[in-house]
């Protein structure tokens, strides 16, 4: 095999479906303020109604990372001077996911978890996301995002968008770059009234120009 080839195998090897018993169950309530009960589905004790969302889980997803490629890595994209992951004013953070030397940007948050577990999660969520990038368990997260209260694809596409424009913003080379980049899509944002794709990129943004203000 050369090296493309290799490469190949391992971004095939991050589509290929899960096999059942690696995927886990999500119950999530249909509205949050949904009265408490015994839920058939997980046997638990919360909020119904509610749909179980299939979902990877940080293991099973681990695993598949290291059998497509054991030199895998993800980095935050932005730290604080303590080294520490930029955390936004949502809970989120972005990261880049590089499997076979390609990279993807992924966006994970804490699911309003709070405390060292809510970095644990915001760690998983965002390489979930970012590996839903490379096609890893595509077919789950079509069925639903595990953030959604409820699924539906006409987030899944917005997301989508949101997530290729903060993409766009992140590899702005420049601040004369950025600026007109960042004003399209803040525009097309603002157009379609879609407030979280305007917080995202507004996001992107400051932190790509700090970056700049930086490097300075
Ligand atoms: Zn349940």
């Amino acid at each position: 095999m050369d090296a493309s080839e290799t490469v190949a195998a391992g971004l095939k090897k991050l589509r290929e479906p899960f096999p059942a018993n690696q995927i886990s169950k999500l119950c999530k309530p249909t509205k949050r303020d949904n009265p408490k009960g015994k839920c058939s589905v997980c046997g638990g004790w919360h909020a119904l109604p509610s749909v179980a969302l299939d979902y990877v889980g940080h293991a099973a997803l681990t695993d598949r990372l290291l059998d497509a490629d054991p030199l895998w890595n993800w980095e935050p994209v932005a730290t604080n001077p303590d080294g520490s992951p930029v955390v936004d004013k949502d809970g989120g953070m972005w990261i880049r996911l590089t499997v076979c030397g390609v990279t993807r940007l992924g966006y994970g948050d804490s699911d309003g978890k709070v405390g060292p577990s809510a970095t644990k999660e915001r760690i998983g969520d965002a390489l979930r996301n970012a590996a839903m990038r490379f096609g890893a368990a595509l077919d789950l997260w079509h069925k639903g995002d595990l953030h959604k209260e409820v699924p539906a694809d006409d987030d899944t596409r917005e997301g989508d968008k949101t997530a290729a424009a903060v993409a766009e913003i992140l590899d702005a080379p420049d601040l004369a770059t950025l600026q007109p980049i960042f004003a399209e899509h803040y525009r097309t944002a603002k157009q379609s009234g879609n407030k979280a794709m305007e917080k995202a990129v507004t996001s992107a943004y400051n932190q790509q120009k700090a970056k700049f203000a930086e490097a300075v």
